[in-house]
């Protein structure tokens, strides 16, 4: 459907203008088709546990889109480790077609999804790969290549980082999507980060607009190569976080 036959759309449009994104027709084209996309593959995979457009629009879209009260993503490689359907990937990428993005998930049949949504949106540079982050992350084409590794809902914070940094760059960042109470979460993470090579920035938090999701982004910085022995193989990341 048109963008401009969809009467909610106005939510869309909203919630972004409240972070200073304005749409080209094109890119407001693009959000309905993904949106349509979403729910028609969603009935038949397990993609979305919420369907509704104003829900998909706030917790989805808007979501994924928050990351610039961080960071401005223009012109910079980033990786989106655990995409599961293209969040925050899909998004960034319609809002910012200059961008570089790596959709990474250990899961082949949602790239299977986004390969689709790719062509169909008519999205250029961006790609999708298919395996463990503790596999990629040790191989030279991957590691240290990204000015930013983003993630939403995929791991605790110590053995997420542990999956993300070794892919940023010295001087980049991993910015991780954190909803609820992380207090005691990022004190166990704190010795992961030096570890790791690197530090925490800052925490921006929020409640997400329309929702009653408390959102935390957490911009952690690479300071310093990761140290070779990282990523430990699969199962040690989960089952033996650093601390
Ligand atoms: N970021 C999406 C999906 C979250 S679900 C969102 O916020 O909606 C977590 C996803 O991470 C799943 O699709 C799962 O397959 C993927 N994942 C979990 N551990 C992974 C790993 N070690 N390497 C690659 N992908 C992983």
């Amino acid at each position: 459907m048109l963008y401009n036959n969809y009467p909610e759309f106005y939510i869309l449009e909203e919630g972004l203008s409240n972070l200073k994104i304005e749409l080209t027709n094109l890119q407001k084209q693009q959000f309905i088709d993904y949106y349509e996309l979403l729910i028609k593959k969603n009935k038949v995979m397990n993609l979305t546990a919420i369907t509704e457009f104003k829900d998909i629009v706030n917790k989805h879209f808007i979501d994924s889109l928050s990351l610039v009260k961080v960071c401005q993503p223009i012109n910079m490689k980033i990786l989106d480790l655990g995409t599961g359907a293209g969040f925050p990937g899909i998004p960034l990428k319609i809002v910012y077609p200059e961008t570089d993005i790596l959709l990474l998930d250990s899961l082949n049949k949602r790239l299977i999804f986004l390969n689709e949504v790719i062509t169909a949106l008519d999205l250029k540079q961006i790609k999708t790969l298919h395996g463990r982050a503790e596999d990629f992350g040790k191989q030279i084409e991957y590691r240290e290549k990204y000015d930013i590794c983003v993630s939403r809902a995929v791991a605790k914070m110590s053995p997420l980082s542990e999956l993300c940094l070794p892919f940023v760059k010295q001087g980049g960042v991993f910015i991780s999507y954190k909803s609820g109470e992380i207090d005691a979460e990022m004190k166990e993470a704190s010795s992961a980060f030096q570890k790791l090579g690197a530090r925490l920035e800052k925490i921006e938090a929020f409640m997400l607009p329309g929702t009653d999701i408390q959102r935390s982004l957490v911009v952690v910085r690479k300071e310093k190569p990761t140290p070779k022995k990282y990523p430990r193989n699969a199962g040690k990341v989960l089952t033996e976080p650093i601390v």
